[in-house]
């Protein structure tokens, strides 16, 4: 591999990427950078988002442009303006060392005057969304007549926007022999068109395979009824208490609504879709920055550019209607570097699709249940137990202390324990408790048979390793196989938490696997597997507690082998939101026992806890 210093560039941007922490270069800065510092050609790279593509083009462009000049010689089109914000503020980060560098961001809803008036101070590079910068040229308030680098960037995203006419057009104001640079995760024809058209035998790098999405990402689909779509999603989010995460909706109309009944239910949630006011989207995007929103409901055209690295779900709530949509939403996770969940909410009548949208990605969906409420309460107790035990003690109670110790006098540390928790635990417990299945079964030959039929000879387990510790879903099973030197289909349902994880064997293994996790220890802290109460979502299984002999001591090894978990700002977010509740709607709770809504004053339903 490569390092920066090897692909040639100067010294003013290594110290720059030195900043940045940029340590190696990504697949398409290695690819990229030496092939556009050497030539002066022309340039199709295939990448995903998040891949490091800005730094791609960005680096070459800084480094090829004359900082000397005020002349524009560089201009970047992309297709949304959040796009072109960060896009304008990596180059300005990158560039940081050239002085006199000016990169201005043209872009609508924002002042063209102010935009206009940058420009003629002088600015070598402009990056711009297609539609200002056709206003501004018809206005002759830009000149491109000189420019020697066009990036369009995310050009499949560009022409699905409709920007076909006002990219000609732009182009058409710019000189001939110039460089083009086109950067586009899949290439369906209309790429392929626009680089025959514009582009002069293109160099062609691939980053992965076309079309396919990104190896950091894995694919589940959870197969319910449509009208249980709205209670999957909560599981979902449940099931997940550090869930930061995209919801993708098909339509505005549903995008606002399942938005609203998530705030509605206590959730951090926020709508993102065209019908906002530019300054609503802006505010939205930055609490969702800000990780003050932690569910951001989307459409396909509203999501597009967003650009941030460390959402840990994409949720399908309805499948795309262009199913090559798919590797768009599928994209907004497991970028720079981390990995990513993609789950998509099927309906009967939609699993086909799955099948379609595995021959574009190159790469198999895992057919899971959607949790039952034994395992959501599990997993939430076994966060808040986390939190606790990671909290920084607040001194400023200590002047309380004599008054709650005599309160707590006769109570034992047990007691004390159970009470605590059953605060939190009960919420979720009461309104679990009478949980339907949400999962239905697939039924025709085309559908998948995923594990849900295997449930009724399964063992779940509890293992007190989860992505802290590096683990995703398939790297937690290859470690399972390899250790109980089980076969391909041995271990299944591994669903991965933050500092713990579950998963599957067939019942007969049971003994086998807790005997061989005994007093087990890997890389020097002790791995714990227990038995677990909950059944995965699946069905037909007896709900017995825990099993397992020396469940006393696993539990106080387990304790202590938490000590080390790490204690984000999400959790302990999440955690202070996470008490939301599907409290029971009047004429619903004839219906079904799990059609709850928020906050009600009935027995079964939770209370909401009160939102930052
Ligand atoms: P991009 O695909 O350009 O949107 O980049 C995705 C993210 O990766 C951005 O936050 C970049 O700052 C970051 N990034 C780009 N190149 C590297 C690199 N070589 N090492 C680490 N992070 C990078």
């Amino acid at each position: 591999m490569n390092t920066f210093q090897d692909l040639g560039l100067n010294d003013l941007l290594l110290n720059a990427i030195s900043d940045l922490g940029f340590k190696t270069p990504s697949e398409v800065q290695d690819k990229a950078i030496p092939i556009l510092l050497e030539n002066d050609g022309d340039l199709v790279a295939l990448a995903q988002t998040g891949t490091g593509k800005t730094a791609a083009f960005g680096f070459p462009m800084l480094q090829k442009i004359n900082i000397d000049s005020r002349t524009t010689q560089g201009l970047i089109l992309s297709p949304t303006r959040e796009l072109c914000l960060q896009i304008t503020n990596e180059l300005k980060n990158y560039g940081k060392y050239y002085k006199g560098l000016n990169v201005t961001a043209i872009y609508g809803g924002a002042s063209i005057t102010e935009q206009a008036k940058q420009v003629k101070q002088g600015t070598q590079i402009i990056v711009a969304t297609p539609g200002r910068m056709k206003d501004m040229i018809s206005r002759r308030l830009v000149d491109i007549s000189k420019i020697e680098y066009a990036v369009l960037d995310e050009a499949d995203e560009m022409l699905n926007m409709g920007f076909y006419e006002d990219i000609t057009d732009i182009l058409s104001h710019t000189p001939e022999d110039k460089s083009t640079w086109l950067f586009s995760a899949t290439m369906p024809k209309e790429v392929a068109t626009i680089a025959k058209k514009f582009m002069t035998n293109p160099t062609e790098i691939t980053v992965g395979t076309k079309n396919v999405g990104s190896d950091q990402v894995s694919h589940e689909y959870y197969l319910v009824n449509s009208r249980d779509r709205y209670l999957a999603l909560k599981r979902l989010a449940d099931a997940n208490p550090d869930i930061f995460s995209v919801i993708f909706c098909r339509t505005k109309r549903d995008t606002q609504k399942v938005a609203e009944k998530l705030i509605e239910d206590g959730y951090s949630a926020g709508a993102l879709h065209g019908d906002l006011s530019q300054n609503q989207r802006d505010l939205v995007m930055k609490s969702f920055r800000n990780k003050q929103i932690q569910m951001l409901v989307a459409t396909d055209v509203a999501a597009r550019g967003i650009d941030v690295d460390d959402i840990t779900h994409v949720i399908n709530y309805q499948l795309p209607d262009e199913i090559e949509t798919y590797t768009h939403r599928s994209g907004r996770t497991g970028r720079a570097g981390k990995t990513g969940v993609s789950m998509v909410i099927v309906s009967k009548s939609e699993v086909r699709k799955i099948k379609s949208i595995e021959r574009i990605i190159k790469k198999n969906f895992e057919n899971k249940n959607i949790p039952d409420g034994m395992e959501i309460c599990e997993v939430q107790l076994m966060s808040l137990a986390n939190k606790v035990h990671n909290t920084e003690v607040n001194h400023e109670i200590d002047s309380y202390l004599e008054s709650i110790n005599t309160l707590f006098e006769d109570t034992s540390k047990d007691e004390l324990i159970k009470k605590f928790f059953s605060v939190e635990f009960t919420r979720f417990f009461n309104y679990y408790q009478k949980s339907k299945d949400l999962n239905i079964e697939a039924t025709n030959s085309s559908e998948r048979d995923g594990g849900s039929l295997k449930d009724v000879d399964d063992t779940r387990y509890f293992i007190n390793v989860g992505r802290k510790d590096g683990y995703d879903w398939m790297t937690l099973k290859d470690f399972l196989k390899e250790q109980l030197d089980l076969g391909r289909d041995d271990v299944f349902k591994v669903d991965v938490k933050e500092s713990f994880s579950f998963f599957n064997t067939e019942k007969s293994l049971t003994e086998k696997v807790i005997a061989y996790f005994t007093d087990f220890k890997h890389n020097g802290r002790f791995v714990n597997v227990e038995v677990s109460e909950n059944r995965g979502g699946g069905r037909g299984r007896d709900r017995g507690r825990r099993s397992g002999g020396r469940r006393d001591d696993r539990r106080s090894r387990r304790s202590d082998d938490r000590r080390n978990d790490d204690n984000s700002n999400r959790r302990s977010r999440r955690s202070d939101s996470g008490n939301r509740g599907e409290k029971r709607s009047s004429d619903k709770s004839k219906r079904s026992n799990s059609d709850f809504k928020s906050g009600g004053k009935s027995g079964s339903s939770r209370p909401r806890r009160s939102r930052r």
